[in-house]
């Protein structure tokens, strides 16, 4: 292959990290959009989304991901070519956006239109807001960014958390109406001041002791309290770095006061399950799951911020900071 970039006059030497454009914090405190209108006037380049996204990407300035050196020659061909070691990269490079042939300004104002979907995205809707000529496009598009509404594994919940399990109950619409999906989900609910501020969500086949403890590992930091029913199968996670407390069974309450938060999740997700499937009733009943907890812990952000929230997602793979759980089980270790 021949090369494809030229070096100097042709490149910028990025010295300065913060000289690059559009700064981190400038994004967080400045630049959620407001409207779709602002969106336009503010994210329609090509050269102002991609400074956007190298500003969520590298919030304190280039890092190359092989060596970690923090200085990066701008190439013509856009690619970034580390200063140390030549890896070359691109803000875009293994994210939803690579080799896309799409404008990046359609693709955000896809993001931006799905976080206005209060009861759920659908293909149909988005191939309308973004005028993409092919529905298929617009399905894979939709998958794509559902997929990004995951939580990612190294934000973890902390502090208390509620842990129970529920059946929800989903309508089918197809033939033979009436037939109903059930599914049994595991809910991870943090406590905030006597209300909910994040969950995590997951669907189990089967409920048991080595299911629940990866589940607990996996979204919940070590050192918080863990709390479940008396008879909830879960082992000793004491050893992993959790404190677990059994709620009493007391006899004069139903069930379902004893994890109160928990029961509400299951009510709620119950509902918007049954609402998204109105509106796309040939998708699986589960496919909204991750975006039902995308949207519940986005709750009380506005429709900007959770725009920033998604780009965000897609263009990180790693914390901003090193994950607590490692750096808890690295200090332990040399305790
Ligand atoms: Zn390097």
């Amino acid at each position: 292959m021949t090369a494809c970039y030229i070096r100097p006059p042709l490149v910028l030497k990025l010295t300065e990290p913060a000289s690059i454009a559009f700064p981190s914090d400038r994004v967080t405190e400045l630049a959620y959009p407001h409207s779709l209108r602002d969106l336009r006037e503010r994210l329609s380049s090509d050269e102002a989304c991609r400074d956007f996204l190298f500003a969520l990407r590298w919030p304190g300035g280039f890092r190359c991901a092989r060596c970690g050196h923090r200085k990066a020659w701008l190439l013509a061909n856009k690619l970034y070519e580390c200063s140390n070691c030549g890896q070359q990269t691109s803000v875009t490079a293994g994210t939803v956006f690579q080799n896309t042939r799409t404008p990046l300004s359609v693709w955000f104002r896809a993001i931006w239109w799905m976080m206005g979907q209060k009861f759920g995205a659908t293909a149909a809707g988005l191939q309308r807001a973004t005028g993409l000529k092919n529905y298929e496009t617009a399905w894979n598009w939709l998958h794509k960014l559902r997929g990004l509404m995951a939580p990612p594994e190294w934000d973890r919940l902390k502090g208390l958390i509620e842990l129970g399990s529920g059946e929800v109950r989903i309508r089918t619409l197809q033939a033979g109406s009436g037939r109903v999906f059930r599914a049994t989900i595991v809910v991870a609910a943090q406590s905030d001041n006597g209300g909910i501020s994040e969950i995590r969500l997951r669907r189990v086949a089967e409920l048991n002791e080595d299911f629940l403890t990866s589940f607990i590992r996996r979204t919940i930091k070590r050192g918080a309290v863990v709390v479940t029913e008396q008879s909830f199968p879960v082992g000793h996670l004491g050893r992993f770095g959790y404190i677990h407390e059994r709620v009493p069974r007391d006899k004069n309450q139903p069930l379902e006061g004893e994890l109160p938060r928990v029961r509400t999740v299951l009510t709620e997700l119950e509902r918007w399950l049954n609402q998204a499937r109105e509106h796309e009733p040939n998708s699986h009943p589960l496919s909204y799951l991750e975006e039902f907890v995308f949207r519940y812990n986005s709750k009380s952000k506005s429709r900007g911020q959770a725009f920033v929230d998604l780009v965000r997602r897609a263009v990180t793979a790693e914390p901003a900071a090193p994950d607590s759980n490692a750096a808890a089980a690295r200090s332990e270790s040399t305790a």
